[in-house]
């Protein structure tokens, strides 16, 4: 083990990879809208360089904060100078960070050995996509991996087409890691394939469905951001563009949709994780996305998977009015989440976007809704807090599974309930 850490630090000094050491990250618990309010100010002060992992947005919710080595006392000393309660979730993130690269090295060198592919570990982009090939080779007739385009750093955007036959089928679209950070993300999508791949024919409710629906899945919908949480930063969310007139790059994928776009919760500042863009549709990822499911035109259920916070989201998030099928989709959402429980008893809660987290416009799921698919939903998967977005790898294939009972409730219903 000793051999490895010593090979990791090399290999991140050779590659420039920015470290985390000593960086915290605090769980605030507000109590007061006054104290939201101070919250709040600090989001927007730049100095002392903090990431909201949540934001703070209402005295329900928690509030964790990264926050770098140099900024710790200060930050610390401002909540205790205004009495506003924390502690520390995460002590040296850096740790978390060796632990989960030693992981992926173990696994990367088991997986050459052995020829495998271990679905209960974190993968670099090159090793998914051959993964994908390996999975069609193994499943021709139900499984095609469509490029639905290339990415602003030019790499392919693969979608794997689930389908028995038909001319373009009612389908239900899913997609993971649109923010790049949320690794759990990607790699529930990828189980998730397979498990579809494999339990077609088995599982009679999974056949009958795909004998009459399409699954799309795109397992890397921020492909550029994935590649650098992996070469170059670990807490990169967004896109890779760059931004004319400032030094700060990328784009909030999931705010740069035409729905509400620009509006409440959203930045407009170039350096936030949050910034939308400087237009709808802005980013190719996202451009790509709208074009393949307007060209389609039947899907009928829009899927995003995110992490983390165990919420189950439907429309809207860029307005808290309730949608027409407001009440449809929570209970379809309430069963969903039943299920998942049932498994191992992770608690979710389920709501629209703005009432459950926060305003957000600019949201996949808005958009799709608004054009006109009725089933959109949004996962936030494991955990509450206690990893945040460096959920350990042996928490993958449970974290997948659960999720799995819940995405079958959901493709089940639609596939029950046409329009
Ligand atoms: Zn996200």
């Amino acid at each position: 083990m000793r051999g490895l850490w010593l090979l990791l630090v090399l290999v991140a000094a050779a590659n420039a990879e920015r470290l985390f050491v000593g960086e915290q990250v605090l769980r605030v618990n507000v109590e007061s809208e006054e104290q939201m309010q101070l919250l709040q100010a600090l989001e927007t002060q730049e100095e002392w360089e903090l990431d909201f992992w949540l934001h703070p947005v209402s005295t329900e919710l928690p509030v964790d904060i990264r926050v770098p080595r140099s900024s710790v006392s200060a930050v610390t000393e401002f909540l205790s100078a205004h009495g506003i309660p924390y502690s520390v979730i995460i002590n040296n993130l850096q740790e978390l960070l060796d632990e989960e690269k030693a992981e992926m090295m173990e696994n990367q060198m088991k997986e050459r050995s052995t020829r495998s592919f271990n679905f209960g570990s974190y993968h670099p982009i090159e090793t998914i996509y051959s993964w994908m090939d390996t999975l069609v080779a193994q499943h021709p007739k139900l499984v095609t991996k469509q490029e639905i385009g290339r990415s602003y750093e030019n790499r392919p955007m693969y979608v794997l087409k689930f389908s028995t036959g038909g001319n373009n089928r009612p389908a239900i679209w899913m997609d993971t890691g649109i923010h790049s950070r949320e690794w759990v993300s990607q790699a529930t999508g990828v189980w998730t394939a397979n498990k579809i791949a494999t339990d077609y024919g088995t599982d009679a409710s999974l056949t009958s469905l795909l004998n009459t629906m399409d699954i799309y899945m795109l397992l890397l919908a921020n492909p550029d951001g994935y590649a650098y949480t992996h070469s170059n930063d670990r807490m990169w969310r967004k896109t890779r563009s760059k931004n004319s007139g400032s030094v700060c790059r990328g784009v909030d994928p999931n705010r740069n949709w035409n729905a509400g776009f620009g509006g409440p919760g959203a930045s407009r500042n170039p350096c936030s994780d949050s910034y939308h863009g400087p237009s709808a549709h802005s980013e190719i990822e996202v451009k790509n996305v709208v074009d393949l499911v307007r060209n389609h035109g039947n899907f009928k259920s829009f899927i995003s998977v995110h992490a983390y916070s165990q919420l189950l989201m439907y429309p809207y998030g860029y307005s808290c009015k309730s949608v027409p099928h407001q009440s449809e989709l929570d209970s379809v959402g309430r069963a969903a989440v039943q299920k998942l429980t049932s498994l191992y008893g992770t608690r979710y809660k389920v709501g629209s976007i703005c009432n459950i987290i926060y305003q957000a416009s600019g949201g996949s799921i808005d958009w799709s809704y608004d054009i006109g698919i009725k089933y959109s939903f949004a996962f936030e998967l494991r955990d509450t807090g206690r990893y945040g977005f460096i959920l350990p790898a042996n928490q993958i294939i449970p974290t997948a599974s659960e999720t799995w009972l819940a995405l079958k409730h959901v493709m089940e219903y639609v596939r029950d309930h046409p329009y």
